[in-house]
């Protein structure tokens, strides 16, 4: 008997490659789509520069165990990433933090501000917008209001369709003003991007003479003859799994519009946010990643927008006590099953990074092994 794995995404492909290598036995993998890879899926285009389909995904993470665990599939460039923002035709680093004070303020009241922080707050501090909209201190009750306004009010709204009081505190947690020189976006230990894409590096866990791959499959043409496999596991949305019998579980959806520009270079950065102006959120430019040359460029706009089934793709789920109840329920369900897991960012209706949803797929494996 062999296992059968929905889904061919890191949490698939990372499943797979463990019981097939590790236990020495027998996987298929399916997926409902025409490619490996899920949501981190890239392609090199005409002009050599490799596209991340569904949006920018940079690795990193402090996982050591994850890190040996990718490394064994691929090298990584060495790439720290940063987050431009557009304020109000200012362009600047966020998180908000101390350089970003000099980028948008006249200096001597930056240099008030640089003050007042370092003494109120720890160096390297992340403190929460929401939190530091409290403060009573003027000055600082002046830049929490710029910072609320001008990068996170609009910025939360557009990407969550909501007033930024509807959205989670999980959420909006990640909106920091960081008290730091640091510009990167991410700390952690190990950050980059795969040197060949990551879609080598998911053909390269899949590639194993105990696993067989099938591509433009879904679940549903198996569901009748699943008793045959030994497991399942299952990397798609758990609603879906049950037909959505007890209501479908939100998510925000993203809509990319790909644009190619005869110029090197068509902004500073990689990606640059748009927190107070025009519809989109982002503009991400692909060729930076790898420092790739061309004398094109290929960019693309990011829109929020909800999800729809069968419509557009599944990208956020959307974290409140509602929507959490609803999936607590289909878990309910699912202890009822004899030997199918759920997992990944779907399966666990949870946003993971792919050091997450990595690190979630070891963990199961270690568990039921
Ligand atoms: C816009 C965006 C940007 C991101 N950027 C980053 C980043 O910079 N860094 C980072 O670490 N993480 C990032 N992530 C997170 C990253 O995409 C996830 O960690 C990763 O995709 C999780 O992999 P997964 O295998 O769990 O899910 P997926 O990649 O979604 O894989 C699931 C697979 O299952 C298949 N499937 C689903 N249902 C069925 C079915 N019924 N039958 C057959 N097949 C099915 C799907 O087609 C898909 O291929 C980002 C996510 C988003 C949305």
């Amino acid at each position: 008997m062999k296992n059968l794995v929905v889904g061919a995404g890191f949490s698939g492909a990372t499943i797979a490659n463990l019981l097939a290598t590790e236990l020495n036995e027998e996987v298929e993998v399916i997926d409902s789509k025409d490619h490996i890879a899920g949501n981190c899926y890239d392609y090199k285009d005409e002009n050599g520069i490799t596209i991340h389909k569904y949006g920018s995904h940079i690795f990193h993470t402090n996982n050591e165990k994850v890190w040996d665990f990718i490394s064994k599939f691929t090298d990584f460039n060495t790439y720290m990433h940063k987050v431009y923002a557009n304020i109000d035709g200012i362009e600047t680093t966020i998180p908000f933090n101390i350089n970003t004070l000099y980028d948008v303020f006249p200096k001597s009241l930056a240099s008030r501000l640089e003050e007042k922080l370092l003494a109120k707050y720890e160096y390297n501090k992340k403190v929460p917008i929401l939190e530091f909209t409290k403060e009573t201190d003027k000055d600082l009750k002046f830049l929490a209001d710029y910072v609320y306004e001008k990068v996170f009010l609009h910025y939360t709204t557009k990407q969550w369709g909501v007033s930024p009081n509807d959205v989670s505190g999980a959420v909006t947690a990640r909106v920091p003003v960081y008290i730091s020189k640091d510009n990167r976006y991410f700390q952690d230990k190990y950050q980059g991007i795969p040197l060949e894409g990551y879609t080598k590096v998911v053909e390269r866990m899949l590639d194993h003479k105990n696993i067989e791959l099938v591509l433009n499959k879904p679940f549903k043409d198996y569901k009748k003859a699943y008793q045959k496999y030994k497991r399942v596991f299952y990397t798609g949305a758990i609603d879906q799994y049950f037909n959505y019998e007890l209501g479908k579980l939100p998510y925000r959806s993203v809509n990319f519009k790909f644009e190619t520009h005869k110029q090197e270079y068509y902004q500073q950065n990689s990606v640059v946010n748009y927190p107070c102006n025009y519809d989109f959120t982002r503009i991400h430019e692909y060729k930076y990643y790898l420092n790739e040359k061309s004398d094109k460029t290929v960019i693309a706009k990011e829109y929020s927008e909800a999800f729809e089934t069968d419509k557009n793709e599944r990208y956020y789920p959307i974290p409140n006590d509602k929507n959490t109840e609803l999936y607590n329920k289909y878990l309910e369900k699912a202890k009822d099953l004899d030997n199918v897991y759920f997992l990944g960012r779907l399966g666990d209706y949870k946003y993971y990074d792919m050091d997450k949803a990595i690190a979630r797929a070891i963990e199961l494996f270690e568990e039921i092994k």
